[in-house]
């Protein structure tokens, strides 16, 4: 970190930007030069409030030069986090297929989905609580959803994975092998403390208005209660673009896997929002070197409740999974 003091400050200016700094155990080199100081920070600086450190007197300006968390990043723990769900896992080179309906309708169409991809699919996916924009459209079949899902892990023995909305759920996920933290709940703090204590993986989605930063500091939430089973998933952000639903940042599978030890897998459905643009952009996550995609897959997408038109049907999911186990060879490591 590098603090810029403002030109011919004062002395106490300074000592009170090195005291506070001493305060946080931080060494500081201190060079006072034609009458601008600079400070710079050794070692760790992650716990320096940097807005607290600019408000100062006589500060001009601050610079991070690494990212403001610890426990997620690469630099701090540079073999790859492998996170295990059931015998499936994902990073350190292991691929992981999440598949099935965005919501689950009922068990009868729970069931058809399963029955006719849990042979090609490690984790089976399923809305039972769903962050809708609109209060009016279909908001999951909440618990009773969850019933099924954990049926359907005990009569077929695939791990499931849903999303939980609030803390007061977390005691219906007891069954669920492991926690969907949505886009629109990523930055839930006290969401993501509660998974942070629990003994489970976590699915934490990218905001489609947050920055990868901030996607790390909402990992590290987790982190720093004590649960580093943290599955990353870019999903699409917002852009100026109007022809699909979100744009998908594939960037940022390059980014996060140089950043940090988390699996970052990619969900093309949500990101494109039309089933004919998910194949190639699933494609292109497992070549950009990601360690799963996630893709929602309806027996009937033209009667889905939710989500229908970037629905695959699973003949088309069959054949994407023949695709990127074709490709996975090639695909980039890091
Ligand atoms: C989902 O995966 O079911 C979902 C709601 O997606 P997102 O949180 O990315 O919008
Ligand atoms: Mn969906």
């Amino acid at each position: 970190m590098i603090i810029l003091m403002k030109e011919n400050s004062e002395k106490r200016h300074i000592n009170n930007v090195l005291n506070f700094l001493k305060q946080k155990n931080v060494d500081v080199f201190c060079r006072e030069d034609t009458g601008k100081s600079v400070i710079l920070t050794k070692g760790n600086s992650y716990h320096i409030d940097t807005g607290m450190l600019r408000a100062m007197e006589g500060v001009l300006d601050v610079k991070r030069l690494s990212e403001p968390c610890h426990k997620v990043l690469r630099s701090e723990h540079p073999e790859d986090t492998v996170v295990r769900v059931g015998k499936a896992a994902a990073g350190g080179g292991s691929f992981m297929f999440i598949a099935g309906p965005c919501t689950i309708e009922s068990e009868k169409q729970l069931n058809e989905v399963a029955d006719e991809i849990t042979d090609i699919t490690d984790v089976l996916r399923g809305g039972a609580f769903k962050p809708r924009t609109s209060p009016y459209t279909f908001q999951g079949l909440g618990e009773e959803a969850i019933g099924y899902l954990t049926d359907l892990k005990e009569s077929t023995g695939i791990p499931v994975v849903t999303e939980i909305m609030d803390t007061s759920q977390l005691d219906l996920f007891e069954n669920v092998d492991m926690i969907q933290i949505g886009a629109k709940n990523m930055q839930n703090y006290e969401l993501l403390k509660a998974v942070g204590r629990c003994d489970k993986p976590v699915l934490l989605k990218r905001g489609s208005t947050n920055t990868i930063q901030e996607l790390l500091l909402s990992a590290e939430y987790i982190a720093s209660e004590g649960n580093d089973q943290i599955i990353l998933c870019e999903r699409g952000i917002r852009s100026f673009e109007t022809s699909t639903r979100c744009t998908l940042d594939i960037s940022a599978v390059p980014v996060l896997k140089s950043k940090t030890h988390l699996p970052v897998i990619v969900d093309p459905s949500h990101a494109t929002g039309n089933s004919k643009m998910v194949r190639p952009m699933a494609l292109a996550a497992a070549v950009a070197g990601a360690d799963g995609i996630m893709i929602e897959v309806h027996n009937r997408p033209w009667e889905a409740l939710c989500d229908g038109v970037q629905s695959m049907t699973p003949d088309e999911y069959r054949k994407l999974v023949r695709a990127v186990k074709e490709i996975l060879p090639y695909r980039y490591r890091y």
